[in-house]
């Protein structure tokens, strides 16, 4: 983002303006802790702000600052709509094109308000008038702490918007661990408890409030787990018949990939996942080192994300969408083997 964007920025906030603020489809930590930021900071400039969520999002989110104004498209398409429509500003932010805001994309594309996104993922689209985009960035919450800082205000950061950062922060680095926290995501990090985020609890609102059957999933995730030595790659598949025996609710599954990430050696990792109503097949992938699972599953599986870490779907059954993938691994087994 250049000086110019930032101070046509400044400028443009320098009024009270209608401000929609829009997170990706199933929100994570980074999407709704960096949505929830921006809310309350725009806020504290005396705009009219509001994030709208695409759908629904995990329990272990629902206790974020804010977290009660986010209205949801999906359920709330009607006010959602009105709200587009009236907007002089619309915030995309941890997605970079619009049909990652799912429902919204229509809505989206046809709104005259000016764009702004802050984004990490790669190849972003070009549907927006500010572009902060860093791919090598740990999260939107560390760009949203950056854009405050652009527009001198890091003295405006207060406990409920450094919660919110931190959560993302946390969420996307897999706590502090993965390649892309630096020393400066340490030192936001360390700023944004002095501001007030609580970081022992804030880790035990998102990762100690799991349900029993949560666990019993997990456990089933685990033995349905399948090595693949020859490719290093392991993967874990998720049947709606197991979902539903253990009450499967939104986000229950959120982590479990990283198991097979873990296995001494495995360098790719995946998860399928079935979902009956969508009728897809729904895939995580994981990798170590330089095998880059965004562009597999951007190739294969009609996906993205990042290098380390994506999304993707598939239209087959669950079997025959293994099948496909195992049938797939040939010819990466180079690179798979010289991590
Ligand atoms: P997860 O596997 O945790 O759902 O997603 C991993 C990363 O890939 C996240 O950054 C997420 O935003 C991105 N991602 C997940 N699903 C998709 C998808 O279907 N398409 C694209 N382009 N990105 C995805
Ligand atoms: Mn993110």
């Amino acid at each position: 983002m250049t000086k110019d964007n930032i101070n046509n920025i400044k400028e443009l906030l320098s009024t009270p303006k209608k401000i929609v603020i829009v997170p990706h489809k199933n929100p994570d930590g980074d999407a709704i802790g960096s949505t929830l930021a921006l809310y309350h900071y725009l806020k504290l400039l005396n705009h009219d702000a509001v994030v709208i969520a695409p759908n629904d999002y995990p329990d272990f989110l629902k206790w974020i600052p804010g977290e009660g104004t986010i209205v949801k498209y999906d359920s709330q398409e009607e006010e959602s709509n009105v709200l587009i429509e009236k907007a002089d500003i619309i915030f995309t932010l941890d997605f970079n094109a619009l049909h990652r805001a799912g429902n919204m994309e229509h809505d989206l594309k046809h709104s005259e308000a000016i764009k702004i996104m802050i984004d990490h993922h790669q190849q972003p689209d070009d549907y927006a008038l500010y572009i902060y985009s860093d791919v090598k960035m740990s999260s939107t919450c560390e760009m949203v702490y950056n854009f405050i800082e652009m527009l001198n205000d890091v003295d405006k950061i207060n406990a409920e918007i450094a919660t919110c950062l931190y959560v993302g922060i946390m969420t996307d680095t897999g706590s502090f661990r993965f390649k892309s926290t630096t020393s400066a995501t340490h030192k936001i990090i360390g700023d944004l408890i002095d501001k007030g985020a609580d970081n022992s609890q804030i880790h035990n609102n998102i990762y100690d409030t799991n349900s029993y059957n949560r666990l019993q999933l997990l456990g089933q995730s685990l033995s349905n787990l399948k090595v693949l030595p020859e490719y290093n790659t392991a993967y874990i598949t998720l049947s709606q018949d197991e979902l539903n025996h253990f009450d499967y609710k939104k986000g229950d599954t959120e982590g479990v990939v990283n198991y097979a990430l873990s296995l001494k050696g495995i360098v790719f990792a995946v998860i399928f996942i079935e979902n009956q109503k969508e009728n897809i097949i729904k895939m995580s992938l994981r990798s170590k080192g330089d095998f880059s699972v965004n562009e597999f599953s951007r190739l294969h599986f009609s996906g993205g994300g990042h290098n380390n870490a994506a999304g993707g779907k598939s239209d087959l059954n669950l079997k025959d969408t293994v099948d496909r993938f195992i049938s797939i691994l040939p010819s990466y087994k180079n690179t798979l083997n010289h991590e």
